[in-house]
């Protein structure tokens, strides 16, 4: 399981309102992406669901509970970030397993589970490699990697090929249609790329200022834009 269900979130900075009322609905095991231009606030919506920023005001409802009080670690949720934000000093598997370790889990299910997202992510060559032994790409695979072992009923990415060079962007997104098709898990993926957006959803949220301007099947927006702002974001190429 891992539905989700966003009930008027607002969020203010001081006397800035970047959020002003989303309302979402994500079904279990949907492909949804978060697509807008910079600082209309997809980040700060992905933090609010991942439990690491607070909303103004508004609910997050996971599997229909509100997590307004549960704590990130206990959200079933594994986030993907930009920055890969991995630690410079462990390996690969370490990366991977500090998570699962810090969570008491066993030695044995913790082998399993990196063995089973390092085969997926076609690490096996580079578990012993620290970060700075190892390309982008390959970075960004353990930071998905990690989060994979979390078994997580909701991944979030934001914005997890930006810092790729083009062929790795490619590369990269296909592994991760195919990491969705595998596990069947529900995702969250946050970008500001168009093409990305169309070739990955199932379902498109196109965000403007703090607000939801269109939600729809890419096809759909892409024929039937609500409005000038859609048609101009989701039209045009990059
Ligand atoms: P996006 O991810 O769409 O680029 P963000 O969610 O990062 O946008 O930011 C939305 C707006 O909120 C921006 O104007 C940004 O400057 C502001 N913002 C984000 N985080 C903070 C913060 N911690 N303090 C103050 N302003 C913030
Ligand atoms: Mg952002």
């Amino acid at each position: 399981m891992g539905s989700l269900k966003i009930e008027n979130i607002r969020k203010s900075f001081g006397s800035v309102e970047v959020l002003k009322g989303i309302d979402l609905e994500v079904t279990d095991g949907e492909f949804v992406v978060f697509v807008g231009p910079s600082g209309c606030g997809k980040s700060t919506l992905l933090r609010i669901i991942a439990g690491l920023e607070d909303s103004t005001s508004g609910k997050v409802l996971i599997d229909g509970g509100d997590v307004g009080n549960v704590p990130p670690a206990r959200r079933g949720i594994a986030m993907v970030f930009q920055t890969y934000a991995l630690y410079p000093h462990l390996t690969v598997k370490n990366n991977m397993s500090l998570g699962l370790k810090q969570a008491g889990t066993l030695a044995d299910e913790i082998a399993r589970r990196v063995g089973i997202a390092s085969s997926m992510l076609s690490l096996e060559p580079y578990l012993e490699r620290r970060p700075a032994e190892l390309s982008g790409g390959q970075r960004q695979r353990v930071a998905i990697g990690r989060a994979v072992v979390r078994e997580p009923k909701l991944f979030l990415f934001d914005e997890p090929l930006s810092n790729l060079d083009a062929a790795l962007r490619v590369n990269t997104r296909l592994e991760i249609a195919q990491l969705h098709r595998r596990l069947a898990a529900t995702m969250i993926y946050v970008t500001h790329d168009q093409v990305e957006a169309m070739t990955l959803a199932d379902k498109i949220v196109v965000l403007n200022n703090g607000q939801v301007e269109q939600v729809g099947a890419p096809m759909e927006l892409y024929n039937s834009p609500a409005n000038e702002f859609v048609a101009g974001f989701i039209g045009s190429p990059k």
